[in-house]
């Protein structure tokens, strides 16, 4: 793995977890059970062909993404699998490059329902939908007392194919499943009435990450999976289930060592004093990169194998170590912040604990300017 010998910092990405997650996420999953790689926001900020090109490669059938704008990134880039947009569509212009570029829209509500119709019947298309059925999430979604009325219209549309029923579950990774259970219900109760009323569906799926975790009779025809992909379980209590690696390490260079006095402030309004002879090692990335501020004198980082404290208020572009403990630390030496150095492992899951978010939102939160690089 060659960095730019002249990158302050960068995110490495490790396809060979990669290929290895998707791979253990299949054997997981049932002969009749496809895998959706959930690989919107630039597939959580691994750098969505890329990705797209390793989870095809090693067993993913469909893509899922979030906007019109993300799907066709991946057509630009010559990615023909199917991709279903999990986002809302609400203009004639955007169905008709969704034709255009063959990319499958979820259809939530009646006035879709009319839209998709309208354009497809003036494209003289037929335009394949996913039905989104809410049965507990409260976001996108056809409340599920009314999907049936929704497929019935559907079938009765000559513009308009149901290529999928789906919902998505609001608490899968919570260790109470009780409503898991209940959207289970009533999302059966709505296949049931589809199946009493002879109407085909080519596909059903309701599991994402927690979900494929927790039960296989989540399972159905598809799972929509994104973090497990990224090797990160949803909760502590499904850890373990499947033997993933996280797939993204974050590293940035040392660009100043200084040694400091007992009693001299560190960076911003010197929220760390020193209290003893110090040396510290200024590394070149900071919240702007998506290291959050709020992780300041809370967070460490790894120096020849070795975990040091960060100190001092996280700056827009740059942090300090201490890395008085670490004498041979020096200008350009790569640091570890996210990823394995000797015996040590830090981890997105543990920033995320740290500022009692989750995982997901640390590995969005790694910005453009840090390059990707594949190794
Ligand atoms: N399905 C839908 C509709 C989603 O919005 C998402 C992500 O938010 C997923 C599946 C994948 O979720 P996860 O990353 O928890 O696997």
């Amino acid at each position: 793995c060659l960095p730019d010998p002249q990158a302050r910092a960068w995110v490495e990405i490790d396809p060979l977890a990669l290929a290895h997650n998707t791979q253990a996420i299949c054997q997981h999953l049932g002969a009749q059970t496809e895998l959706l790689a959930v690989i919107k926001a630039d597939a959580y900020g691994h750098g969505a062909v890329a990705v797209a090109q390793v989870v095809l490669a090693h067993g993913a059938t469909w893509l899922g993404v979030a906007t019109l704008e993300e799907a066709m990134q991946l057509r630009r880039a010559g990615i023909s699998a199917p991709i279903l947009l999990l986002g809302g569509v609400n203009t004639a212009a955007q169905v008709q490059a969704l034709l255009y570029w063959r990319v499958e829209p979820t259809l939530a509500t009646w006035e879709q329902l009319r839209l998709f119709e309208q354009v497809a019947h003036t494209e003289g298309a037929i335009l394949p939908v996913h039905l989104d059925v809410d049965t507990g999430m409260s976001r996108l979604g056809v409340p599920w007392r009314e999907a049936i009325l929704v497929v019935k219209a559907l079938h009765n549309s000559p513009g308009l194919g149901l290529a999928s029923i789906y919902s998505h579950l609001a608490t899968a990774d919570d260790p109470d499943p009780w409503l898991v259970h209940l959207q289970q219900q009533r999302f059966s109760q709505v296949l049931q009435e589809v199946q009493h009323l002879g109407i085909p569906c080519p596909k059903v799926h309701l599991a994402n990450s927690a979900g494929m975790l927790l039960d296989k009779h989540l399972h159905y025809d598809m799972v929509r999976v994104g973090l497990a992909l990224y090797g990160y379980s949803p909760a502590v209590h499904l850890e373990g289930i499947l033997p993933l690696r996280p797939v993204l390490q974050v590293r940035a260079r040392i660009t100043q060592i200084k040694d400091i006095a007992p009693g001299t402030g560190v960076s911003y309004g010197h929220r760390f004093i020193a209290e003893r002879p110090m040396r510290l090692a200024t590394v070149g990335i900071g919240y702007a990169d998506g290291v959050p501020r709020g992780l300041s004198n809370r967070m460490t980082g790894l120096v020849l194998g070795q975990r040091v404290a960060q100190v001092g208020t996280i700056t827009m572009d740059q942090l300090m170590l201490d890395v008085t403990a670490v004498p041979q630390a020096q200008v350009g030496q790569v640091v570890t912040l996210i990823g394995c150095e000797g015996n040590h492992q830090i981890t997105a899951q543990d920033w995320a604990q740290d500022l009692d978010t989750i995982t997901w939102e640390i590995l969005c939160g790694f910005k453009h300017r840090l390059p990707r690089v594949w190794c």
